[in-house]
């Protein structure tokens, strides 16, 4: 990474490709242009896949304890450089350190997952199925994997995918957003510095030239995309139309169901912060506080309470909570449903524009809630990945199901009660991937697999935990006999077990 410039990591090190075009990477904080990244070509996709390819033999034939003594090492060398991962994070997207800081943590809880790959990657084994004849199960890597990670997790989202993918044996290339693009060029670095053999990990940058590139390739077996529903869809349709492999994790819209016994201080502080952390850029925040009457006037005004008291300010700053926009492009779009909310009939309960914010050109927007929200209104049909919480009231349990249901996406959602009664059959009832019961982000541990349900995943598996290794392996089942002196004899019947 030459200074103001983010060029591709490929084969073990820095590459510049045809850098034919490139793009602005900006610091939201301040509105101005840090970096300018290189945007890769159909041919740089090709030449970082044939990389990737060369690397794949030895890869896949190295061992386990070796494998897994490398992923200890990265485990030790992203946890030194915690920080300084954090910091970058921050210096692109825009939000606070400390929240940059979890996203390292998650992520690397699935390094960690990897680690035990030893473990992961056994068959089984059956001796004497038939007489003298033993079977067993094998998993086997795919080859040339990519990942296509978007810009709100930039270390996270590819860590869910890379350190299960190279674990298995495969070898990777990494597409990630061009708009916070140099966290995966230091994961790139760190790996080198762990062991990890030229060519195994691959960075390339780019915009849908690049996904284009990698979606057609005939040497790419498998994609994990994360991103936008209309994206994830067109990832996924495209490439398993090439025949590939596909996990496609879209958009989100989560809804926090609030019933009449919670505790409504509890509820309030969890809407705040699940709803404005990472300025609501996050696939897992809430976005729809669900309120079963007559909780609503109540709940509004302990969010109320707490939302004027949030600190918004430069990621930089300890005194900050939240963090700008990541483009102006998307603050303005955030914006505009603020008096588009109004013209629909929601209620502005708390104006993000009038919030104290910071000086200057930064992307930024304040904490906002609209009240009075109803299913059909645009506000609460988009998801506008933004400060914006939506409050949808509600008569009863099941009117609250009904608006859950009705929603086509079924990423992540969350209950509030202190009926175990009631969260038991909501978590039975509820159609949606990953609940929380008195928890608003309930973001699966590494050793369990993150995924939604309907328009938030197109594909069949999940990504890291056991679903993770099944995607990037495939399984072979071998039936082994070692004769004996008086074997022999022609058989044309079909085998059966003797
Ligand atoms: P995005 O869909 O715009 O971009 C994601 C990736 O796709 C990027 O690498 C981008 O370069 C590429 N891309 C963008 N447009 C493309 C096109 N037309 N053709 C091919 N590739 C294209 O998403 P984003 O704005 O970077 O991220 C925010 C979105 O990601 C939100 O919708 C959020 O809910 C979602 N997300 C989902 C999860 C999940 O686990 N389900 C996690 C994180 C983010």
């Amino acid at each position: 990474m030459s200074e103001g410039r983010i060029t591709h990591w490929v084969g073990g090190k820095p590459w510049s490709g045809t850098a034919e075009r490139r793009g602005d990477v900006y610091d939201p904080a301040t509105g101005q242009v840090s970096a300018q990244v290189d945007f890769a070509t159909a041919d740089d996709v090709s030449s970082a896949v044939a990389t990737a390819r060369e690397a794949f033999p030895a890869w896949r034939d190295t061992s386990l304890s070796k494998r897994s003594g490398i992923l200890f090492a990265f485990r030790e060398l992203v946890r030194e450089h915690r920080d300084e991962l954090a910091a970058l994070i921050s210096a692109e997207h825009g939000k606070v350190r400390s929240d940059a800081a979890g996203e390292v943590a998650r992520g690397l809880e699935v390094v960690e997952f990897a680690c035990g790959i030893p473990h992961l990657l056994k068959g089984g084994f059956s001796e004497n199925v038939s007489t003298r004849v033993d079977s067993y199960s094998i998993r086997q890597p795919l080859g040339v994997v990519a990942g296509i990670t978007p810009f709100n997790f930039p270390a996270m989202v590819p860590m869910w995918m890379f350190p299960v993918a190279i674990a298995t044996g495969n070898t990777f290339v990494l597409k990630p957003s061009e708009k916070d693009p140099s966290a995966s060029v230091r994961l790139a670095e760190l790996w080198r510095e762990a062991g990890l053999p030229d060519g195994v990990f691959n960075v390339v940058h780019g915009d849908k030239v690049a996904v284009d590139s990698l979606l057609a390739h005939p040497d790419v077996r498998a994609v994990s995309f994360v991103g936008s529903t209309p994206i994830a869809r067109y990832v996924y349709e495209t490439a398993t139309s090439h025949g590939k492999r596909v996990q496609a994790l879209g958009g989100a819209k989560n809804h926090m169901l609030v019933l009449p016994d919670a505790d409504l201080d509890l509820a309030a502080d969890a809407a705040v912060s699940a709803g404005f952390g990472s300025a609501g850029e996050r696939c897992m925040a809430i976005s729809v506080v669900v309120a079963v009457e007559p909780v609503g006037d109540e709940l509004v005004a302990k969010i109320k309470e707490r939302v004027a008291r949030l600190r918004v300010g430069p990621g930089t700053s300890p005194e900050s909570e939240m963090g700008p926009l990541v483009t102006r492009q998307h603050r303005d779009k955030v914006a505009s449903y603020l008096d588009g909310g109004v013209a629909e009939g929601a209620t502005l309960a708390v104006d993000g524009r009038s919030h104290p914010l910071p000086e200057g050109d930064g992307f930024w927007l304040g904490p906002t809630v609209l009240d009075q929200v109803t299913p059909e209104m645009t506000c609460y049909r988009d998801e506008i990945f933004g400060p914006v919480l939506s409050v949808v009231r509600v008569p009863s349990y099941d009117a609250a199901m009904e608006v859950i249901a009705d929603n086509p996406y079924g990423n992540g959602t969350a209950i509030f009660t202190n009926d175990g009664g009631a969260a038991r059959r909501f978590q039975n009832e509820v159609e949606v991937g990953m609940i929380g019961v008195n928890v608003p982000i309930p973001v699966p541990m590494a050793y369990y697999s993150f995924g939604g349900w309907k328009a938030s995943l197109f594909g069949d598996t999940h990504v890291h935990g056991t679903e993770g290794v099944h995607f990037y392996t495939r399984g072979k089942v071998v039936t082994a006999r070692w004769l004996e002196p008086e074997h022999g004899g022609v058989n044309l019947g079909f085998p059966t077990n003797g």
